[in-house]
């Protein structure tokens, strides 16, 4: 295997009221939240994906299963922190995550360091080896109304034997 591998996800959750709205474990205020088995954090979900296809081990699903009641409310971030354990167990490391999150409202920009800050901490990477970007969908269909958040990510890893 090459030494270079690399890896897209992407997901997308309903936004519905009476739940939590947690985007790169992140709590944003809002009326409506991600309807999930999980805490429903999107850009978690979208890294998480792009880290099992970068290692060809299938997709969050597969492993950590929506019909499983271990992780009914789980926190995202702890399913990451597998995953990540999972590469080193492999014998990769992060080189970079680039991701873009596509929601309507609230605006994501004044998280956005914040978000750096926990994805940085629990993947015990630098700040600058991760990218987050925010845009809107335009008004455009689901997302757009703001019935649906979605997001995607880029992961490369390298082989660190
Ligand atoms: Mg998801």
């Amino acid at each position: 295997m090459s030494d270079l591998r690399i890896g897209q996800g992407f997901d997308i959750h309903r936004l519905v009221e009476g739940r939590k709205l947690v985007i790169g474990g992140v709590i944003l205020e809002h009326d409506r939240g991600s309807l999930g088995h999980s805490d429903g954090d999107v850009l978690c979900h979208a890294i998480i994906d792009a880290m099992l296809g970068a290692l060809c081990l299938g997709d969050i699903g597969k492993h950590f299963s929506p019909t499983d009641r271990r992780w009914e409310g789980a926190c995202s971030l702890d399913l990451l922190k597998a995953v990540e354990a999972l590469i080193k167990e492999e014998g990769y490391e992060i080189v970079n995550i680039d991701s873009t999150v596509i929601l309507e409202r609230p605006k994501l920009s004044r998280h956005i360091d914040t978000i750096v800050e926990i994805l940085s901490e629990n993947l015990a990477i630098r700040k600058k080896q991760i990218s987050i970007k925010a845009k809107t969908h335009e008004g455009l269909g689901d997302i757009g109304a703001g019935d649906a958040v979605a997001a995607q990510a880029v992961v490369l890893l390298h082989r660190r034997l």
